[in-house]
């Protein structure tokens, strides 16, 4: 074999190596899609390569919620709808995903966009907490519902929470029944999620 010279093309090694570095694509993965991607017609690829920089550059945060979104305030803070006394507290947009396929909740949301995690340097300050606490303060909220991940991180989040916003007077409940522990809620199946939105229970 010549020296330096590698058997697959650089702009497809290139490829490969760029789509490897996306969560759940693994060697293989990233290879066939290359391969694929390869295969297919410029139009298609034109189309994938301007969604894909669409989405940084048109989506921001709802300055409510912080949920993803190309308006502001997103579509569910906007919607009259929506159950404008309860509000769901997640870890991550993906998450209200995966709730609101459920169809079982139509209240509002709120992303912290992580978890208390001391072990990662994470704490009450890198998460949207105060933003969470204000709004509570200036709305009819009567419920929070708790639904960070039931792993350690989430946990910790919850019971965080709880403190700070007992003395506000809001009834608080978290995501239990059916979820086990360890649980990330963007991988959670619908009948679990459905089951422990239901059956939640006061904090
Ligand atoms: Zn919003």
């Amino acid at each position: 074999m010549n020296q330096g010279l590698s058997p697959t093309a650089e702009p497809i090694s290139k490829l490969i190596q760029e789509l490897n570095r996306l969560p759940g694509i693994g060697p293989k993965s990233a290879q066939r899609l290359t391969y694929h991607l390869l295969r297919a017609p410029e139009e298609q690829l034109k189309l994938l390569v301007e969604a894909i920089l669409a989405v940084k550059q048109q989506v921001i945060l709802c300055s409510a919620c912080f949920n993803v979104t190309d308006i502001d305030p997103c579509s569910i803070c906007r919607s009259e709808q929506r159950d404008q006394s309860k509000i769901c507290i997640v870890e991550q947009p993906q998450d209200i995903l995966a709730l609101e396929h459920t169809r079982i909740y139509n209240g509002l949301y709120h992303v912290l966009h992580g978890a208390i995690s001391p072990t990662e340097g994470v704490g009450a300050d890198n998460i949207r907490i105060s933003e969470l606490l204000e709004r509570l303060k200036h709305s009819q909220i009567d419920e929070v519902i708790l639904a960070t991940n039931t792993n350690l991180e989430g946990e910790q989040t919850a019971m965080y929470l709880n403190q700070l916003i007992s003395p506000l007077g809001i009834k608080i409940t978290r995501l239990a029944r059916g979820l086990p522990f360890g649980t990330e809620l963007e991988y959670a199946d619908d009948v679990t999620l459905t089951r422990a939105i239901e059956g939640r229970q006061e904090f």
